[in-house]
């Protein structure tokens, strides 16, 4: 195999504005000398929710969640009945991790809840024979049986007996504390490591010429400063382009690094900034519905519980569990609410679509009847406006406030059995149910809306491009540059 090994960093938080000012201010040197010399795609759609681990598995896998099945950081799971979350604000705090999302984390997600009928780019390329690397992400399964080790401090946090057990990973395997490529490696963050330690992990492998094809690297600071001191902070930008310079050094000159290797630099979701008042920024679901019996977090569901609550900060989870309940009696309830753009249910065969902004109904379903700039085909009835669909003179659909709303819409709604509705705030605010993290005057993510689903990609050292520019394409663009 002579082609050149793929890197890719993807950089939690990284939007196309900030980076741009970074670039063009000096902030950010070594990411300007990778937009010169590669392309730059502004607005590259991500997943939805927009929530890592459920971009990450579609950036792994090529599929949104009805086929990976990984429907945000907090869901419910219908035939189990239980509420799986990942450690909201697992990215935020690693200390709000309870014992079982650190379990749901770090194995459930990888071992039990992503869908074995779709494969990860490390599967797929170990299947070839092609080696791959994946330094701190938590959306890592591969072929290759590795020992991961709890911190004694963290052992009575999990489930595992002597606080080890075994992980399907890639061949180089590398999160936090638990498993680290170089030995001694510091972690400051103990459960992720921080983007010193992902910059340590990838140089190691780079001294010690141990580069595989393929390394998935993911930095996860930026996105705590941003939900805390809003989308335009630039500083976050600046310390991570200083671990990128390190990286480079390692080379003769930066034109060496480009020549060696292929470098492709994204983000994963976007923010949308929030009110600072509590009041009108935060939709509390437990008000809206106040005369039913909802389950709450802290005890299992209780047969007498009619609906459950499950929060992606700005889209959230409906769970209908009272078959006496009407869908329609709720939606009647959450269009009240005029800080809710999006209301979405599945209806037989269809996707119904209402909203608290705007008047009407939309009707879709995939069919061959109509196509939409994604080479999607869709049957679309009632008024576009609630998607802001435009259909064009050629009879295509074109996106605007909500980039690939169809499919991703789908997506969720295809991803787990059960009655329920998705809700989708208006930018500015946020779902609030009990012990979730909230970013009053800060920024939040989640929703379907373009400013958390529009994030920059940096592709140098080959002239090879995504089909489209959507993270759900990259698993494709990825194998035909590595194998
Ligand atoms: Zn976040």
């Amino acid at each position: 195999m002579n082609k050149k090994p793929v890197i890719l960093l993807n950089i939690d938080s990284l939007m196309s504005k900030p980076l741009e000012v970074a670039v063009q201010t000096g902030r950010a040197p070594a990411l300007a000398f990778l937009k010169e010399k590669g392309i730059y795609l502004s607005d590259v759609v991500s997943s939805f929710p927009t929530m890592s681990v459920t971009i990450d598995s579609s950036l792994l896998t090529g599929t949104y969640a009805d086929e990976h099945h990984i429907p945000g950081l907090n869901w419910f799971d219908t035939t189990k009945k239980e509420v799986v979350n990942y450690g909201t604000g697992f990215r935020e705090t690693w200390r709000l991790g309870t014992r079982r999302s650190i379990h749901n984390m770090l194995y459930r997600l990888n071992h039990e809840h992503l869908s074995p009928n779709v494969s990860t780019i490390h599967e797929d390329l170990a299947n070839q024979g092609i080696p791959s690397a994946s330094i701190n992400s938590f959306v890592y399964r591969g072929n290759t049986a590795q020992k991961l080790k709890v911190p004694k401090l963290l052992t009575t946090l999990t489930y595992f007996q002597d606080g080890e057990w075994i992980a399907e990973a890639p061949q180089t395997f590398s999160l936090g504390a638990f498993s680290r490529i170089k030995p001694w490696n510091f972690t400051a963050k103990i459960a992720a490591g921080n983007y010193k330690y992902v910059s340590r992990e990838l140089r190691h492998l780079i001294r010690k010429d141990k580069l595989p094809a393929f390394t998935f690297c993911i930095y996860q600071d930026l996105d705590l400063r941003i939900h805390y001191k809003g989308p335009m902070d630039l500083k976050g930008i600046s310390r991570i382009d200083k671990q990128i310079q390190k990286i480079f050094n390692l080379y003769s000159s930066w034109d060496e690094a480009l020549e060696r290797n292929i470098w492709l630099v994204m983000g994963d979701n976007g923010h949308a900034p929030m009110h600072v008042d509590t009041k009108k920024a935060l939709i509390d679901l437990r008000k809206t519905f106040n005369k039913y019996q909802i389950s709450k977090l802290e005890r299992p569901i209780h047969r007498k519980d009619q609906l459950v609550f499950c929060v992606n900060q700005r889209m959230a989870y409906i769970y209908v569990l009272d078959q006496r309940i009407t869908m329609t009696t709720l939606v009647e309830r959450l269009k009240k609410d005029n800080r809710i753009d999006v209301i979405a249910w599945k209806e037989e065969e269809w996707i119904r679509v209402e909203s608290g902004v705007k008047p009407g109904s939309l009707h879709y379903r995939r069919s061959e009847e109509m196509k939409d700039e994604f080479g999607q085909t869709w049957k679309v009835r009632g008024e576009l406006e609630l998607l802001d669909l435009k259909l064009n003179k050629d009879g295509t659909l074109t996106y605007n406030d909500f980039p690939d709303a169809l499919a991703r819409l789908y997506g969720v709604l295809n991803s787990q059995s059960g009655r329920f509705i998705v809700v989708n705030s208006k930018p500015g605010h946020e779902f609030k149910s009990q012990l979730t993290p909230t970013h009053l005057g800060g920024a939040a993510h989640g929703s379907l809306h373009k400013q958390e689903s529009n994030v920059p990609m940096i592709i140098a050292g080959t002239a090879e491009k995504p089909i489209y520019p959507r993270i759900v394409d990259l698993k494709e663009f990825i194998m035909r540059i590595v194998s």
